[in-house]
């Protein structure tokens, strides 16, 4: 066991993570806009080096793994600030704790991205291009021209190229770095998207083949896996929760 850092650890996905991970005897340091151990605010430059500094003081002696959960669904009118929370939040963490955790034994990162990220061809999307750059002010002009579903869906998927194309320089730091990517999860943020008179509609059109929406503690139990010593060899991977939805909906494409 050791000490897990969770962003997003007030509410929904990242409260489960904490829960599971506490009840395993990991020590948890969560980060998010109120109501946990760091409060700050990962859409800005100054929160995001204000939660870095926070909880390497609050480690002590070292960090050992990462679930980045913070993020703004589809329903968030800002559709900037969609990019800076879960794209350019999610990296600017992910990328300066590396340090902190290289060289410790099972240490693992992981940022939650989305099975909406199969819904629209994202490869080929400015925005996306400028956020995988590296440029924010850029992104932000560029997502201005979208709606909610493409901001969101594309943010998610710029975070699953992020791991991909981390692979090999994670692995040769010794630090395993994946994604999990949840279909509608009971939580605040979904329930955000399904009051939404747009977004909601869309929504329903989306029918698991499990036929029900996830509960946090399903997506929770495979985050914990995947952190655990038991995921040893998962690195580079996206992880599909999501009760079949993507199988439906891509059937051979994988
Ligand atoms: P949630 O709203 O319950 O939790 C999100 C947390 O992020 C909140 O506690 C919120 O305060 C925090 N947050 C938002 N903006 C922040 C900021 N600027 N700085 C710091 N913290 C901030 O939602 P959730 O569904 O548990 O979402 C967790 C993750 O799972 C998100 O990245 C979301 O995109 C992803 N996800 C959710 C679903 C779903 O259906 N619920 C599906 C796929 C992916």
């Amino acid at each position: 066991m050791g000490t897990t850092v969770v962003t997003g650890a007030a509410s929904g996905i990242g409260a489960a993570a904490r829960a599971r991970f506490e009840r395993d005897g990991e020590r948890v340091i969560g980060i998010d806009l109120r109501d946990t151990d760091v409060s700050a605010d990962l859409s800005t430059v100054d929160g995001r080096q204000s939660a870095i500094d926070s909880v390497r003081e609050c480690a002590g002696d070292g960090i050992d793994r990462i679930v980045l959960c913070a993020g703004l669904g589809a329903h968030i009118e800002d559709l900037g600030l969609i990019l800076s929370v879960n794209y350019f939040g999610t990296i600017a963490l992910l990328d300066a704790l590396l340090p902190d955790m290289a060289g410790r034994q099972g240490a693992a990162a992981l940022l939650i991205a989305s099975n909406s990220v199969q819904f629209a061809p994202f490869g080929d999307c400015d925005f996306v291009a400028a956020m995988l750059d590296g440029n924010e002010k850029k992104a932000r002009e560029l997502v201005a021209n979208e709606n909610g579903f493409m901001a969101y869906g594309g943010s998610k998927y710029a975070l699953c190229c992020a791991v991909r194309r981390r692979a090999e320089a994670w692995g040769s730091e010794g630090v395993r770095l994946n994604a999990v990517a949840p279909g509608a999860t009971k939580t605040p943020l979904l329930q955000g998207t399904i009051d939404h008179p747009l977004y909601g509609r869309g929504l329903k059109g989306l029918k698991a083949p499990l036929g029900r929406r996830a509960e946090p503690h399903e997506i929770a139990n495979l985050i914990a896996f995947v952190q655990s010593e038991e995921a040893s060899y998962v690195h580079g991977s996206i992880l599909f929760v999501d009760g079949g939805n993507d199988a439906a909906t891509r059937l051979d494409q994988f």
